[in-house]
């Protein structure tokens, strides 16, 4: 608090003083509004902007109308995302010319991507790239109540040696501070990315590869589970490249008894070694449950991708899980339309999906993106009206998969996690929602007081590729694999 108040020239009552100061704010606490595009990695890096400026007695509005302050958490995997962020600083300028002392912040990998774009534009005040996220709080307090502002400008491609990986790992243990009445937590194990897929912008805004020290990882897991949390997913653009991962596994679900759910995404397929899947197979409250990407079926196009894998390597692989796991939940990404993508290429896509049998799949559209071997090197030779057929080929084929998987569940017992209600709290009963441990989705009536359990569910219909049933019973976590498969099938 003392910091914001020097950074507005507050007195005691809280209202600025007069002189140089053009605003008239009335009140001491900033109301920051902060929006996140993108992946599970954007997700927890938002969290911890959230609760470094929490930390420094900001405030948290759901409406950007009444912020004093606008972040923009972005992504530049795909150019759509990066024009939906365009045309919301559209809207936020007509924002600001209402409100001349609203500052809005461009944050994450756009930021880093599209710097020299971005600085151009006169409402934006702030541009911090993903590995630069620590001094939020530092540069708003450069802002705020500067009546000539000069833009304040981050970005920065960590290398190892760079003493701000000490101040990122603090970040990310801040977040400590505030976790209480939660159940669900992501927890980062590796920044960056070395893989260079030949599309992918993600290891020039967030740099190379670099794994968090495991002691910090197991410090931070140990408190999330002290203060409640029963399911964590461990984060990485290539979460299975981490040194021994499989101990970290293991050791993570073996400390912590009371953690009742492990995931962790997501998965490079080269780097899914048998000790691996030999933990997830043997460790119960692991769950069985794989995001693993294929991208092609075509053995030309992954070799233009730069994966580093066949489409032989990948099946054998999916066949091994299911061999050790037969119940596994596999969840795929695919692109359709990469350069040189012929329909016969198309067509093995089409046929790795039919093989895979993939509970999920995410289904998207080449997008060239400046900066990638792609971009520079291949020709975009799909149309996009032909991307659109593949694209919605693709789609319906995944939908019958889904849909087959869907129905196998009706009549069974599934354990799920609660996770909320989706209706507004009037009665102590409510449609509770909540996960199985392959993802999928299940709705039911229930108490509120289910909310952050482990419960059974015994599966009725299907609406809209989501899951709905009763109630059973609360689920104890006490016994192998084995047996809880056992139980699970009634
Ligand atoms: S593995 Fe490939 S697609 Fe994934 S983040 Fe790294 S470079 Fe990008």
């Amino acid at each position: 608090m003392a910091e914001l108040v020097d950074a507005l020239d507050l007195g005691s009552s809280g209202i600025i003083r007069g002189g140089s100061n053009p605003f008239t704010r009335k009140r001491s606490i900033m109301l920051v509004y902060l929006e996140t595009f993108g992946c599970q990695m954007n997700e927890l890096d938002s969290e911890l902007v959230k609760q470094q400026l929490k930390n420094n007695s900001y405030k948290f509005v759901e409406e950007d109308k009444s912020a004093d302050i606008i972040l923009v958490n972005t992504c530049s995997v795909r150019d759509l995302s990066e024009q939906k962020v365009l045309s919301r600083l559209g809207y936020f300028k007509l924002l600001k010319d209402m409100k001349p002392q609203l500052i809005i912040g461009i944050i994450g990998c756009m930021a880093e991507r599209k710097k020299e774009i971005l600085i151009a534009y006169p409402q934006i005040d702030l541009l911090v790239g993903p590995n630069r996220l620590y001094e939020i709080s530092t540069l708003l307090k450069n802002i705020i109540g500067i009546s000539k502002r000069t833009k304040q400008v981050s970005l920065f491609n960590i290398d190892r040696k760079d003493s701000s990986l000490e101040l990122l790992e603090r970040m990310d243990l801040e977040r400590l501070q505030d976790i209480e009445n939660r159940k669900q937590a992501y927890v980062r194990i590796t920044r960056g990315c070395n893989k260079f897929c030949s599309y992918c912008v993600i290891p020039k805004t967030r740099g190379f590869e670099i794994h968090r020290n495991k002691d910090a990882i197991l410090y931070e897991i140990k408190a999330l589970v002290e203060a409640g949390v029963v399911e964590i997913t461990l984060l990485g653009q290539t979460v299975n490249h981490y040194p021994e991962f499989h101990a970290l596994l293991k050791d993570i679900h073996d400390r912590f008894p009371k953690l009742e759910r492990l995931r962790f995404m997501t998965n490079y397929p080269r780097d899914i070694s048998d000790d691996i899947l030999d933990v997830m197979r043997n460790s119960s409250r692991i769950c069985k449950y794989l995001h693993i990407p294929a991208q092609s079926g075509s053995n030309k196009i992954l070799k233009l991708m730069n994966r580093g894998y066949t489409r032989e390597h990948y099946l054998a692989l999916i066949r091994k899980a299911r061999s050790k796991m037969p119940d596994i939940s596999i969840v795929g990404d695919m692109i359709v339309g990469f350069p040189g993508e012929t329909q016969e290429d198309f067509e093995q896509s089409l046929s790795l999906i039919e093989e895979v049998q993939y509970q999920n799949l995410y289904i998207f559209k080449y997008s060239p993106r400046p900066d990638t071997v792609s971009f520079r090197k291949m020709i975009e030779d799909v149309s996009s009206k032909e991307k659109q057929i593949r694209h919605f080929k693709m789609l319906s084929l995944q939908q019958q998969i889904s849909l087959k998987h869907l129905k196998n569940q009706l009549g069974k017992i599934v354990v799920i996690l609660v996770e909320k209600a989706l209706n507004a709290k009037l009665y102590m009963s409510a449609r509770l929602i909540g996960r199985t441990e392959g993802n999928d989705v299940v709705i039911f009536q229930g108490s509120r007081d289910l909310i952050g359990k482990i419960v059974n569910i015994r599966i009725e219909y299907i609406t809209s590729y989501i899951l709905g049933g009763s109630f059973v019973s609360e689920f104890k976590n006490d016994h192998s694999y084995e047996d809880h498969k056992k139980t699970s099938q009634d």
